[in-house]
């Protein structure tokens, strides 16, 4: 299985996401063999593109996801409001929610378990600033984030949790990190939720995310330690965001057909 997620960040109206994601169900006519792709709109779109995708292969995301509870809590977006329109998924911890919004590590965690308790997917987005990554502590900080953000989280017996490293110096750049560091960053990522978390392979998914786009996502795709990509920037770009979701697809059709 592989996962390709949009994260459409704060940039379209309803109008311009229902467009969007009707080219997004276009790209995909025709092909036996999908990826599980996901669609993370504003949250005032949700609503209208979940009418859209219902019964397509495509899922809804949120953003982002407010505490456990309802009540006075001006501004945030509750998960029982995200359920009611029709989200699956939700993006915990994205990096710009960390820099700009302040979110700490124990806001993460706290935000992590409720969006696991009320039932929906996490996508939990982890990666390192520059100057971590200049230090040669990416692997450290990483698994700082992931172990403060999953502590004591009870994931349900078929549910899944997703981790997508972003390096923060990668996202929106136009180069993504060097395959070889991505893939020995995901498999320190993975040897943790096994032996950590004691997690078995078919819990959990480790995504990439950071610049990448239609000329780069194959090679990412292919190597069995990358399961899916996180996209900004090119899947507001029908065409750009089709040739990521055709290097998917050629990958999953390859891996049915052994
Ligand atoms: C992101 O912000 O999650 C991201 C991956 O952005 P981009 O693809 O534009 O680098």
């Amino acid at each position: 299985m592989k996962y390709v997620v949009a994260n459409w960040k704060m940039n379209l109206g309803v109008r311009e996401s229902i467009a969007l994601a009707r080219g997004v169900l276009r790209a995909i006519q025709g092909h036996d063999q999908l990826p599980q792709i996901v669609v993370c709109p504003s949250a005032t779109a949700l609503s209208e593109v979940h009418k859209l995708l219902t019964r397509s292969h495509v899922l809804l995301g949120a953003q982002n996801a407010g505490p456990d509870k309802s009540g006075a809590f001006t501004g945030e977006i509750g998960l029982s409001q995200l359920d009611e329109v029709g989200c699956t998924f939700v993006i915990v911890g994205h990096s710009e929610r960390r820099v700009h919004f302040h979110e700490t590590d124990a806001v993460v965690a706290e935000r992590l378990r409720a969006v696991v308790s009320a039932g929906l997917t996490p996508i939990l987005c982890v990666g390192e600033p520059k100057d971590i990554r200049d230090s040669g502590k990416e692997t450290a900080y990483v698994l700082r984030q992931l172990s403060s953000a999953l502590a004591d989280l009870k994931l349900s017996r078929n549910q899944k949790l997703l981790v997508a490293y972003e390096p923060i110096w990668a996202i929106g750049s136009g180069t993504p990190a060097a395959l070889k560091d991505v893939l020995v960053m995901h498999e320190s990522i993975r040897k943790f939720l096994q032996e950590d978390l004691h997690l078995s392979d078919e819990r959990f998914a480790v995504l990439y995310g950071g610049s990448i786009e239609g000329k780069n996502a194959y090679q990412f795709l292919r190597e069995s330690e990358v399961d899916g990509l996180l996209v900004g920037g090119a899947s507001l770009k029908i065409n750009e965001f089709t040739k990521i979701l055709e290097a998917a697809c050629d990958v999953v059709e390859a891996q049915a057909s052994v």
